[in-house]
């Protein structure tokens, strides 16, 4: 999980979420929007002419363009990802078109989230009416929910959750952990130290390193073998600041943490095979 900062200002709103105006999408949304809150929940059944309006085209392209195509929680590619509410629509339905609620997850963070939202404090309940002064503040209220409610999820999108992800501790094999009890339970809602997938796919980016700087080791020596080994630690930090690279986290904790060891690593073993 990395921070990802959205801009909540009107110029960067989905026009289709604008809570005013003549748009005919936004005016659909705003119909929902005061449907909920006039019926106190989101519907249950025949659903998908409320769920359509959070997932209008201009919504999800203005999440796959902050996200580049990533999930918020875990960061995987998925050619599906989906309109993901941080607060769960079932209790949150005042948020449910909210643009500082909404984040881009893949099936399988979403699937595993599903409703879970533990609170630490008392849960928000719903104290929005049409027309007063927090209805126009729809698309900004998680700041004051979070001070409110203190969610254990964290938010990607909020940089008080985002200066905890120090927590987050990875292994060279993927696995990840955390002694901080919102860290913790991020990776157990979301499924984040999944064994078969995520924990796999993260651990493979240390052994295609692992391999390369291997290969060089064995094929070269003396000026030639530090040159390469120069480039192949710089290719590895220059993916790892590459916003469109997928567990970005992990990367930037293996420079952090792993990458001059790994290095030394290779180095010795085959200094140990010559001896
Ligand atoms: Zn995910």
């Amino acid at each position: 999980m990395i921070h990802i900062a959205k801009d909540l200002s009107d110029q960067s709103l989905p026009p289709s979420l604008a809570l005013t105006g003549n748009y005919r999408k936004s005016q659909a949304t705003q119909q929902r929007r005061l449907a909920v809150i006039r019926d106190g929940r989101y519907p249950t059944s025949n659903t998908t002419n409320y769920d359509n309006r959070y997932r209008y085209e201009d919504i999800k392209q203005a999440l796959n363009t902050l996200y580049h195509q990533k999930c918020a929680y875990c960061e995987s590619r998925e050619r599906r990802l989906q309109v993901e509410h941080y607060r769960p629509k079932s209790h949150y339905y005042w948020l449910a078109y909210s643009w500082d609620n909404l984040l881009l997850a893949c099936s399988a963070c979403n699937g595993l989230k599903k409703h879970e939202f533990e609170v630490r404090g008392r849960r928000a309940t719903c104290d929005i009416t049409p027309g007063s002064e927090a209805f126009g503040l729809l698309h900004h209220l998680s700041e004051q929910y979070n001070t409110r409610e203190q969610p254990m999820l964290l938010n990607p999108e909020n940089p008080q959750d985002a200066a905890l992800f120090i927590h987050f501790v990875f292994a060279k094999d993927g696995s990840m952990s955390s002694e901080h009890a919102r860290c913790q339970h991020t990776i157990t809602t979301c499924g984040l130290n999944e064994e078969r997938t995520l924990r796999l796919w993260r651990g493979k980016i240390v052994e295609k390193l692992r391999k390369r700087l291997n290969t060089i080791v064995f094929r070269s020596t003396g000026a030639a073998r530090m040159h390469r080994i120069k480039e192949a630690i710089e290719d590895f930090i220059a993916h790892a600041n590459d916003d469109d690279e997928m567990y970005l986290a992990f990367r930037r904790y293996v420079v952090m943490y792993f990458l001059s060891a790994l290095v030394n690593e290779v180095m010795n073993q085959q200094e140990g095979a010559t001896v």
